[in-house]
């Protein structure tokens, strides 16, 4: 019965059908792009309040800031903005 709505129905149907999948589709891998993206920013928040760089890892303790408050790692040259830094704004 139920696969009968997929290949027995009329084509407005079929299509019907394969438009629900498709969306069911994308609405997954939009809510699967988005839960990454969200465990990243975690993890990178994490790694800079613990003053590590959140690219290579590298201890960030001890590196100067730049003029515009950011401090850049020593070992792969990413910049951050350090959350004790930027308080001081
Ligand atoms: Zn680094």
């Amino acid at each position: 019965m139920g696969i009968s709505l997929l290949f027995g129905a009329p084509a407005h149907d079929t299509l019907a059908v394969m438009a629900a999948w498709i969306a069911a589709a994308v609405f997954l891998g939009i809510c699967s792009i988005l839960g990454r993206t969200d465990r990243v920013a975690n993890a990178r928040r994490a790694m800079l309040a613990n003053a590590l760089c959140a690219s290579c890892g590298y201890s960030l303790d001890g590196s100067e800031p730049q003029a515009d408050h950011c401090t850049v790692c020593s070992e792969c040259g990413a910049a951050w903005r350090l959350a004790t830094q930027a308080e001081g704004g």
